[in-house]
């Protein structure tokens, strides 16, 4: 607000809040006048302008900034997949055996022949 000395015209830019809601007694610095300053009517004193509000700013948490760290979890081994798949290998591999088994009997020695007991199994099978 804006306070001018009654006695020699001078004008100062004072702080309202300086002045307070009551008034209170003021002096010139030019005269030395004193007088008593009646605060600003509620009208004159413009309130400040709202300051526009940043946007909130999300900034990734650096090195020793009492954050807490965000922990990537180990991989999970997927052993019901893996038990799967060799279980199919194991499939597949007794159908290959199944039907080439006269290949296979043909190449494989007469000793593996007698240590498997391979005869012995064909007469069980052949009943
Ligand atoms: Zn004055």
């Amino acid at each position: 607000m804006q306070v001018t000395c009654p006695n020699c015209g001078a004008r100062y830019a004072v702080d309202p809040l300086a002045i307070g809601p009551t008034g209170r007694t003021v002096q010139c610095a030019r005269c030395s006048h004193r007088w008593y300053e009646r605060p600003a009517p509620l009208a004159a004193v413009a309130p400040p302008p709202p300051r526009p509000v940043p946007d909130f700013v999300i900034r990734p948490p650096t090195y020793n900034s009492g954050l807490p760290a965000l922990a990537t979890p180990p991989p999970k081994t997927q052993w019901g997949q893996w038990l799967s798949i060799a279980g199919l290998a194991v499939v597949v591999l007794v159908i290959a055996a199944y039907a080439f088994r006269g290949e296979i009997l043909a190449v494989l020695p007469s000793e593996w022949r007698d240590a498997l007991h391979i005869d012995t199994l064909r007469s069980l099978f052949r009943q």
